[in-house]
């Protein structure tokens, strides 16, 4: 059995899918936790890391947590870590956190003036297996579009458009996008060193 340290069903469901019936993947919720899990650092991989390390003190499972942020290049690579949070932290009026039309009208906002488009989206999963710690990241490159295109996906999908492509993250249908997504890449990452370690 390993923990997913997530309670957000479509990410669970996602990795599963790909696992298949090889690993027995359980969800926060499933094992008890109900607290919230610290997520302090400074980067992406520190906070995967300290969430699957928490799992790993409090309950003694092997676990893996993933963390996620878009990187622009001329923001110098904001908002990265705080992505979820950009509006609420950044933002001139009071905005709660993943409050996904905030964020994004606060991104086209300090890009207008900028030529440069330039942005990456990019995951980090954390596994501690079998007492070793593992990273597996997933990257994405594209660019920010000018307004917002698309009903599809959640967060910054609107203005993300993938290399590649003529459209939006959210103009694709989910199939497409994780096929492509840092979080699709990052999470075949893993699949792909579990079932190795699996079949030796
Ligand atoms: P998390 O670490 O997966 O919770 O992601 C942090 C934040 O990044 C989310 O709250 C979203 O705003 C954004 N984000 C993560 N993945 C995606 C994606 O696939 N599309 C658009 N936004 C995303």
């Amino acid at each position: 059995m390993i923990v997913f340290a997530t309670n957000n069903a479509h990410k669970l469901q996602e990795v599963r899918q790909i696992l298949g019936e090889r690993f027995d993947i359980v969800s926060l919720s499933d094992i008890g936790c109900h607290e919230d899990i610290p997520e302090t650092a400074d980067t992406l991989e520190g906070n995967a890391l300290q969430k699957a390390r928490y799992v790993k003190e409090h309950y003694g499972l092997d676990c893996f947590a993933d963390d996620t942020g878009l990187e622009v290049e001329a923001l110098g690579g904001a908002p990265g870590v705080h992505t979820a949070r950009y509006a609420e932290l950044y933002g001139e009026q009071q905005q709660q956190s993943h409050d996904s039309k905030a964020n994004m009208a606060l991104l086209l906002h300090n890009l207008e003036k900028k030529d440069n488009r330039h942005a990456r989206f990019r995951t980090v999963i954390a596994l501690i297996y079998k007492g070793e710690e593992h990273l597996f990241e997933g990257i994405v490159e594209g660019d920010i579009l000018h307004e917002a295109a698309g009903e599809e996906g959640f967060g910054y999908d609107p203005v993300f458009r993938p290399e590649g492509y003529d459209c939006s993250f959210a103009q694709m249908s989910a199939e497409t996008k994780n096929a492509i997504s840092h979080r699709g890449r990052a999470t075949q990452k893993l699949v792909r060193f579990l079932s190795e370690t699996r079949s030796q």
